[in-house]
Parts: C-alpha cells; structure tokens; sequence
C-alpha cells in the first residue's frame, strides 16, 4: 500500500493522488475503510500494537485508513508535516487551542471571530482558568498590548467571517513568538489555495472542511495542520482520549473533495469577482467588502499575503435589517443558509443568526451592521447569479 504521488509533483497532481494507499486489489478510487475497527492476529499482536511496538491499525478513534489519506492530503496541500482529521471545524478550532493552554495561562484572540470559535476562547476555556483578551486584529499594537507572562496562544481568523477583515499573519506571528506562544490560524475563509499560514510563520492551521474541502453540503469535518512536534505533544493525545474522530465515510467524501478544490475555487472566485465589480456601486448598497476590489481597505496587505482573492463577498444593504431581509426574501436563486465554500451560491445574515448573541456595540466592533449580508458564491453562471441579485436589490 504506497502513495502513487511524489513531493515534486504540483498541487493540482497531489490533490488527485496523494495519501491514496491502494490495496492489493487495485481499485482505482480511494477505498473506503467503514470499520469502527481491526482484528489483531494474535494476543501478541495486540498487545505489540498497544505497545506502538508493531504498525497497524486497531481502532478507528485512534486511526483509520481512509481518514489517514485524508489527513497525508491535506498535509500535502498545507506543506505542514502532520495533520489531524476532526468531526467538524469546531472540533479542530477546540481541540487545537484547548491542547495547548492549562489553568492559568492566556490566549490572545482577535475579537472578529467566527461565533462559535469566539465562544471556545471567550466563554469556554476561562472556565477552566485559562484567561482570555479580545483585540482588533488589524491594529498589531493590540496584540502587543494584550500579552501577559502567562500567554500561551494566539488565535486569529483571517479573512474575518463574515466581515472580511485582513490580518497581517505574518506580523501577529512575530509578537507571537517574542512573547514564546504559538500562533494558529483558522483559515477557511482565504481556503489552503490562496494563504499559507504556515510559511507565513504560523504555529498551526485549522479548517472548518464543511467549506470548501467538501464544497457539496454533504458531510461535516475538520483538520488541524501544523509541526510533528505540535500535533504529537499538544493535539494527539486530546483527539485520541476525548474521541472528536472524523468518520471515514466523510474523509472519503473530502477526499473526493480535495481532487476538484482548485477547479471549484479558482471558478467560484472569478465568479465573485466578477460580481463584486459590477455591483461595487449599487445604489442600493451601503458598502460592498470583497478581497479582490481595490478599495478594499488593506488592498495592500492582501497582495502581499494572499495569492487570490475570495470566494466570500460581504454586501452592507440599505435600510438595516428591514432592507437585509427584504434582499434575502426577493432572492429566488440564492438561497438563505449558513454554509459556505458550497458548489450552490448561500446568503446568510449574519446579525440575527450567526452572530445573533453579541450585542450591538460588538457587533459594531466586528463589523457585523444589521444590514451585512454574507453571500457565498456557488458555481451557477455568473449572469444567473447577477441577474438574481440584481433583481433582489430592486425590492430594497
Ligand atoms: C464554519 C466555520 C467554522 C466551524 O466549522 P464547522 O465545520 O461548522 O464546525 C470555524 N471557522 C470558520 C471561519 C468557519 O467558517
């Protein structure tokens, strides 16, 4: 069983190849290994595999072979050493940042943060003792500021959801590591295709692969990416003993995923693009954010950090929740979700869902108004989805 792909060969080539063991019988695609576990041959053996004295497989909450392609790929794709297949995003964001701190330690978050992922660090580890600062993670002052003796880890998401904030990775990783702690970096927004935490000096990458990875709605996952040292002395132990274990039938739903990511995002990219610049102007919109306009407000930032721009676009409509509403209920093709990253086009509002227990004041320090609009853009043609949201935006 070897992996038919090699280190040199280009990333499109790696995403249909590697970490693809194929068995003796020699099927073409990625077997699917639905085993909650393995049979041992012998009393010895089991007991030389629970020694870690003999290779092999025992159980699937520990390993499995569909979900080890899966994680070899996605190494691959990161250019990190090892990675950790979860159940969902949320487990790598959890299990990634709880495997680092104890009681009495610190982490340093940026406060625009995907909800859920904001909950972990600020309502979750402080109780346990671990204390946690909010910054505004464009301004690196900040982060600088907010260090304590005891900070361990810092935690940014760049592009921000759904605001699309930029934060300079490189910069937060430099205080990062002048204050000895480690940065990790959620990165679901700018996908593995177009920012590379790692290289940029990140400690650790996690991904929601609900998002892109799988980009067909059909099954939750998640992968944290980092060091061999990182992943073996603060992650593994926590997956094995606490069990957030992502199932082998949804790694090879990823895996599958993985093969078409580039076609799925450079397309849906150049779609949103192409959205951004004929609706940057609408009289019906406040304000529109995308990565690949310009006057988007760090323009510089992002050329120098990211290799494209996003499948993301946050659209400020007219008339606050009121005007929101009324755009989402005139869109006959988008449809209102809360996924992302999808083959279809999804529009959420982040202000009564996503983000609906902040206050106002924090919202208005994320950048969520009540007339934000998050819309994902899909891989229909580019003229249907305008037409629709051209449409829409007649009823605001
Ligand atoms: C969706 C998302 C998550 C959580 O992922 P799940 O797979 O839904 O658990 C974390 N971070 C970001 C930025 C996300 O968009």
């Amino acid at each position: 069983m070897t992996s038919s792909s090699a280190p040199d060969h280009h990333l499109e080539t790696r995403l249909v190849h590697e970490g693809h063991q194929r068995t003796p019988l020699g099927e073409t695609s990625e077997a699917l290994f639905l085993t909650q576990g393995f049979i041992y041959e012998s009393a010895e053996s089991a007991e030389r595999r629970f020694l870690n004295e003999e290779p092999g497989y025992s159980y699937s909450r520990f390993s499995n072979p569909t979900v080890d392609a899966f994680e070899q790929r996605m190494a691959s794709l990161e250019g990190a050493e090892a990675a950790r297949a979860t159940a969902s995003g949320m487990a790598a964001v959890t299990a990634a940042m709880v495997g680092q701190v104890q009681a009495g330690d610190h982490v340093v978050a940026a406060r625009a943060l995907f909800g859920s992922c904001r909950w972990v660090v600020e309502d979750f580890l402080p109780r346990f003792g671990v204390g946690c600062t909010l910054v505004d993670g464009p301004d690196l002052n900040r982060w600088r500021e907010a260090v304590r003796p005891e900070t361990k880890a810092f935690l940014l998401e760049t592009p921000s959801n759904p605001s699309l904030e930029i934060i300079d990775i490189a910069g937060v990783a430099a205080i990062a590591h002048e204050a000895g702690a480690t940065l990790t970096v959620d990165n679901v927004f700018a996908t593995p295709l177009f920012q590379r935490p790692l290289a940029l000096g990140a400690d650790c990458v996690v991904y929601s692969a609900t998002k892109h990875i799988d980009g067909q709605g059909r099954c939750l996952g998640g992968v944290i990416l980092a060091s061999t040292e990182f992943i073996e002395t603060k992650v593994q132990q926590f997956l094995r003993m606490t069990g957030p274990s992502l199932s082998p039938f949804n790694a090879w739903v990823l895996l599958k995923g993985l093969e078409t990511l580039p076609l799925r995002v450079e397309r849906q990219t150049a779609t949103a693009t192409h959205l951004a610049d004929s609706l940057h102007d609408h009289p019906k919109l406040r304000r529109l954010t995308y990565p690949g306009r310009p006057e988007h407000p760090q323009a510089e930032l992002i050329r120098r950090q990211m290799s494209g721009a996003s499948t993301m676009i946050a659209l400020d409509v007219r008339g606050g929740k009121e005007g929101a509403f009324r755009f989402l209920n005139a869109l006959r093709l988008i449809r209102i979700s809360n996924n992302l990253g999808d083959a279809k086009s999804l529009v959420t509002h982040p202000a009564t869902t996503t983000h609906q227990r902040f206050t106002p004041e924090q919202r208005g320090e994320m950048g969520i108004s009540d007339g934000l609009v998050r819309l994902s853009v899909g891989l229909e043609h580019r003229d249907d989805l305008l037409a629709d949201i051209a449409g829409a935006l007649t009823q605001v």
